[in-house]
């Protein structure tokens, strides 16, 4: 009986699990993903810069950063996902209290320029000079 173990997680998110020798046995990162299915035809660059951005919010709590939506799905009528300018980022792995401080955080990172809102399911992320 005793430790067989030890894992250690990083603010960046790296999660380093020790044996009892203190070698290492794994190493695992958070990383970026687009869910199965999600469109990504036309995304502009000016999206995904945000979703790099958002990848080292999300990875600060050690989860991944999911896109589960780009230009598809369905949405208001003048939505921006259709014109490659708004994608959405799963949100089911942060608790709920992460989930209002990454939208802050998203916020602040990303500036004026986008729009952050944070929804039942997910974050919508859009690009909208004012
Ligand atoms: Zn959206």
């Amino acid at each position: 009986m005793g430790i067989k173990s030890i894992t250690v997680n990083y603010d960046d998110g790296r999660q380093i699990t020790l044996d009892t020798d203190l070698k290492t046995t794994s190493i695992k990162r958070p990383i970026k993903q687009i869910k199965d299915g999600a469109k990504v035809n036309g995304l502009r660059v000016e999206i995904l810069l945000a979703f790099d951005i958002a990848h080292t919010i999300f990875s600060s709590y050690g989860v991944d950063t999911v896109m589960t939506e780009g230009t598809g799905g369905t949405h208001g009528k003048a939505s921006l996902h259709y014109v490659g300018l708004a994608i959405d980022l799963r949100t089911r792995d942060l608790t709920p209290t992460q989930q209002l401080e990454a939208r802050d955080k998203l916020a602040i990172a990303l500036g004026a320029q986008y729009d952050v809102i944070l929804e039942s399911d997910h974050i919508h992320i859009e690009f909208q000079p004012k």
